[in-house]
């Protein structure tokens, strides 16, 4: 085999960097989406879920359209809130992929590996323990009372961002309340925001509309891709030391059962895990469970 020269190797290398697409990682939650502010928007049952639907699909559209301004891009979107089928499949730009459905291994970040140049989240909300945030919780409202790691109380943004960090891949982007923003931008400082909403509580907030929503959207991502770059994975010291609380004693009781894992209280159970994947899938087993 003739040997190339090496001026025309490095300058195909430069030429396939700049025209292979981008792969960015949209993981959207439906509590910090524009106007939601309770469960009339949250779940099937809901007398406002189906226009909910609309104006977070139209929220995902928005960053999809600005992430594609900066260039090409292959994108995942993990549908991530409920029953992972809130988003509406055929209103994407059909070069998009859609990851729904629960139960999954890596939860809000099914799908993420180490080839995405960032992840970004939509839609999301503040932690189990930020007062006066909208339906602020953290992985599940309905069985878990918080979430630790290494001592840390953290929100599903933190939570996602570590995770995503494992994988080498940094977090670009947020959006919600101004609590969820806030709350992701302390511990990834260099993550862009866009605030959609005031909140005034667990079920109020000033909210703009949604086609500003996605405005605010749009600017917060342009700004996110102009420093893709310099941004630098957010990584938890392994071990990592995981605390999780339940709302009920029994569901702490039963987790207790599992190996590795002791019970501080009786709300709380803790251990020591080798990553976050490890975590993650421990996690969604614990919130699967039918309740006892
Ligand atoms: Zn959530």
């Amino acid at each position: 085999m003739k040997r190339l020269p090496i001026a025309l190797v490095l300058l195909t290398l430069a030429v396939s960097a700049q025209t292979r697409p981008r792969k960015i990682f949209i993981s959207v939650d439906m509590e910090g989406i524009t106007g939601v502010v309770q469960p009339a928007q949250l779940g099937p049952d809901g007398f406002e879920y189906q226009r909910a639907r609309e104006w977070m699909t139209g929220e995902v559209n928005a960053a999809i359209a600005a992430i594609r301004e900066s260039g090409p891009a292959d994108i995942v979107v993990c549908d991530s809130h409920g029953n992972g089928q809130s988003v509406l499949i055929e209103k994407l730009p059909d070069d998009v992929r859609l990851v729904r459905g629960f139960p999954r291994p890596l939860e809000m970040m099914q799908g993420i590996d180490d080839t995405f140049a960032a992840a970004v989240f939509i839609g999301y909300h503040g932690s189990e323990w930020t007062a006066g945030a909208v339906r602020s919780h953290t992985i599940s409202s309905a069985r878990l009372l918080g979430v630790k790691l290494n001592g840390m109380e953290v929100s599903e943004g933190i939570y996602n961002a570590a995770l995503a960090g494992q994988f080498g891949v940094p977090v670009a982007f947020v959006s919600g309340d101004r609590l969820a923003v806030t709350q992701l931008q302390k511990v990834v400082p260099a993550a862009e925001g866009a605030i959609v909403k005031e909140p005034y509580g667990y079920h109020s907030a000033m909210s703009v509309t949604p086609a500003r929503g996605q405005v605010l959207i749009r600017e917060g991502l342009r700004r996110a891709m102009a420093k893709l770059g310099s941004l630098q994975p957010y990584r938890v010291t392994a071990p990592i030391d995981l605390e999780v609380g339940f709302k009920l004693t029994i569901d702490a009781e039963r987790a207790s059962f599992i190996p590795g894992l002791s019970r501080p209280d009786a709300h709380t159970v803790k251990g020591s895990f080798h990553d976050m994947v490890e975590i993650t899938k421990l996690l969604q087993v614990l919130t699967s469970l039918e309740a006892p």
